[in-house]
């Protein structure tokens, strides 16, 4: 488990994290979002010792990670996959990597096995693409068989297939007790991916909550009804419509159906309940959530350091 207690990191005059609490449970994936410069390369950093709080404090299992005994055995991490010696051959870069935490060669071929770099290990690293230099970089993070993974886009540079792998990894890391922590700018990868989620913006926390609820809390999430015919249907949107905060406009549909309507402000089982009590039979309840991409910018609209307009044509 990682947890944060008021983390805080000023640069001059800029704070990049700015007094974050939570804690990243074992067990789960949890994804950390923000726009660019919200702080997460810094927190992760912070996290690793690589960066020194202004205040606060970062723990691993209760333990700065300075004071951790085998840092490697119980963190691995992923934060800049190019930053290695482009001269190396893989596997000589893992081995070194291996020796000067006293974790056998053998684990290394293990590794290269888990990425899918075994028929290249060989190869010097300068020579690999981005996608490469990506899995190179897990295997680093997974030679200590670590409780505890952070992984700055990792699926940066993937094709589809090694953005599957990369979920399935670290779905079965999560499965097995661990904790992982990893941010993505792919909002459907994430979405995937994450049992629950961190966003922050201009380093402060604007979310920490299990994926569903998030999605489902949104302004976005709306449910579909579909009544017996068009006299239920009225009858029930204007006893919606009475409520504020709550809108019901008529669904799209190809077949120019009249007797479905989209509600958005109540539940599915808000809106039963109400079908019920007014003795209106429904045939169809369904709830829509919005899509991680809407809630993520729903909450960081006014967080981004560098907005760009959508011109009107
Ligand atoms: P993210 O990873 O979310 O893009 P960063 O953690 O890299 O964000 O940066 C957070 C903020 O801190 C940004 O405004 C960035 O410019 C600033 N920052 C990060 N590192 C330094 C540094 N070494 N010196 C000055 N400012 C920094």
């Amino acid at each position: 488990m990682i947890t944060l207690r008021g983390l805080t990191k000023r640069h001059g005059d800029t704070v990049a994290v700015d007094g974050l609490t939570l804690d990243i449970e074992d067990g789960q994936v949890t994804g950390f979002l923000g726009p660019n410069g919200a702080g997460k390369s810094t927190t992760m950093r912070m996290i690793l010792g690589l960066d020194r709080p202004t205040a606060g404090r970062a723990l691993i299992d209760g333990k700065p990670y300075a004071s951790l005994r085998h840092p490697v055995r119980e963190v691995g991490s992923l934060l800049d996959a190019k930053a290695l010696h482009p001269g190396r051959p893989a596997r000589s870069h893992l081995i070194a990597q291996a020796r000067s935490n006293g974790i056998p060669v053998r684990r290394v071929d293990e590794v290269l096995e888990t990425v899918g770099l075994a028929t290249v290990a060989r190869r010097r690293a300068g020579a690999f693409s981005l996608g490469m230099y990506q899995r190179l970089g897990i295997a680093g993070a997974l030679l200590g068989d670590p409780k505890v993974l952070i992984l700055d886009e990792p699926v940066n540079g993937l094709d589809p297939d090694g953005v599957r792998w990369v979920r399935q990894l670290v779905r079965a890391q999560a499965a097995q007790g661990r904790t992982v922590f990893l941010s993505s700018h792919l909002m459907s990868e994430m979405q995937l991916t994450a049992d629950r989620l961190v966003v922050i913006g201009r380093g402060r926390l604007l979310a920490d909550t299990p994926m569903a609820e998030l999605l489902a809390a949104s302004a976005s999430a709306s449910v579909r009804v579909r009544t017996a015919g068009p006299d239920d249907l009225r009858a029930l949107t204007d006893r919606l419509l009475a409520h504020d905060g709550v809108s019901a406009e008529p669904a799209p549909s190809p077949g120019g159906e009249r007797n479905e309507i989209v509600v958005r402000g109540r539940t599915a089982g808000e809106i039963g309940d109400l079908a019920h009590r007014l003795g209106i039979r429904l045939h169809q309840l369904h709830s829509v959530s919005a899509s991680l991409e809407q809630v993520y910018m729903e909450l960081t609209e006014h967080s981004v350091e560098y907005a760009t307009r959508t011109e009107k044509a």
